[in-house]
Order: C-alpha cells, then sequence, then structure tokens
C-alpha cells in the first residue's frame, strides 16, 4: 500500500527544516534564525500503520 502525501502544521505555519544547531533566545524562541537553510517538511503516511517519513527537498 502506498503512503499518503501529506504535511505538518505547527502552530498556524507549515512545518519546515532548519539546518544548524537550535540556538533558544531570552523568550525560548529560535535565534540566529536568518541564516540557516529552510526547507518545506513533507510528509507521507502509511495508511495501515500511520507511520510516518519525512522529507525536507524543496527550499523555503
Ligand atoms: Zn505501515
Amino acid at each position: 500500500m502506498g503512503l499518503g502525501e501529506g504535511y505538518v502544521m505547527a502552530g498556524g505555519h507549515l512545518a519546515h527544516w532548519v539546518s544548524g544547531l537550535l540556538r533558544r533566545g531570552a523568550l525560548g524562541g529560535p535565534k540566529g534564525y536568518g541564516q540557516s537553510r529552510k526547507f518545506v517538511v513533507e510528509v507521507f503516511r502509511c495508511p495501515s500503520c500511520g507511520h510516518l517519513e519525512l522529507f525536507a527537498n524543496q527550499p523555503m
């Protein structure tokens, strides 16, 4: 059975993969985020067991 294509929403935004180590700022949010490479996260779900496969090939 093929995996179903989809995506992940996080806090009302499309989830994306960001390169580098996560460093948090004073308010707990990511810091130094601007120079990171970002890719859209595409998610494929197995309809029988729910297993997810993640891919990040499309730059944002
Ligand atoms: Zn499965």
